[in-house]
């Protein structure tokens, strides 16, 4: 897989670091609510490593949405594909966990509708965020790393379902979809891709 990596954005070591940052800040805002807090992993990215660093009680509850395609333009409904188990929100504590924050429009919809639905607080954190890409106004309440507009992947992010599994996050090479360095596979309708 290294072979298609372009150059290597965040080692293993500095998302380790990464993660123990974002750990300690949220365990000091949390550790003196009285409700239930959720962490809501967002599929499929993964941020395992943070829940673990976690020093308070918590419960992990997941969801799944389409974040393209005709449900993202501009209609500010979300596609759930997935729901989460627990439907009363009223004492919940709620902290969305994304692996990457691109145009804001995932994020935005979830919290907006997560709200709606009665949570007692919604707040998100992203391992990394590409505001250059921003369509919303959307600033995620704790952000492990602003990146550059480039398609990365590992760590739980994917190129069509792909590259997950790096432990390290990369710059995909632009040969992988099939553009020059300038283009992003998300603006792509077509993509040439074969591994
Ligand atoms: P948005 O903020 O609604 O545009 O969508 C964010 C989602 O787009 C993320 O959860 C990822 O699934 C996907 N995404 C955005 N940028 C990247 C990237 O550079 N690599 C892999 N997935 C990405
Ligand atoms: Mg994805």
């Amino acid at each position: 897989m290294d072979g298609f990596i372009e150059s290597i954005l965040i080692s293993e070591e500095e998302i380790d670091s990464i993660t123990s940052s974002l750990a300690e800040k949220i365990t000091e805002d949390y550790k003196n609510s009285d409700k239930t807090l959720v962490l809501l992993c967002l599929l499929k990215g993964s941020m395992g490593d943070l829940m673990k660093k976690l020093s308070l009680p918590l419960e992990i509850e997941a969801m799944k949405v389409s974040s393209y395609g005709s449900s993202s333009v501009s209609s500010g409904k979300i596609n759930i594909q997935l729901d989460l188990n627990r439907k009363d929100l009223s004492n919940v504590d709620i902290l969305i966990v994304e692996d990457i924050i691109d145009s804001g429009n995932t994020l935005s919809r979830i919290c907006k509708h997560l709200k709606e639905r009665g949570a007692a607080s919604v707040r998100t954190c992203t391992m990394l965020d590409k505001p250059a890409r921003r369509e919303v106004d959307f600033v995620p309440d704790y952000c492990g790393k602003t990146i550059p507009d480039k398609f990365v992947v590992g760590y739980g992010l994917d190129y069509d379902e792909k590259f997950r599994n790096l432990p390290y996050i990369g710059i995909l090479k632009p040969e992988v979809y099939g553009g020059t360095s300038a283009d992003n596979p998300q603006s792509q309708t077509e993509v040439q891709y074969a591994l």
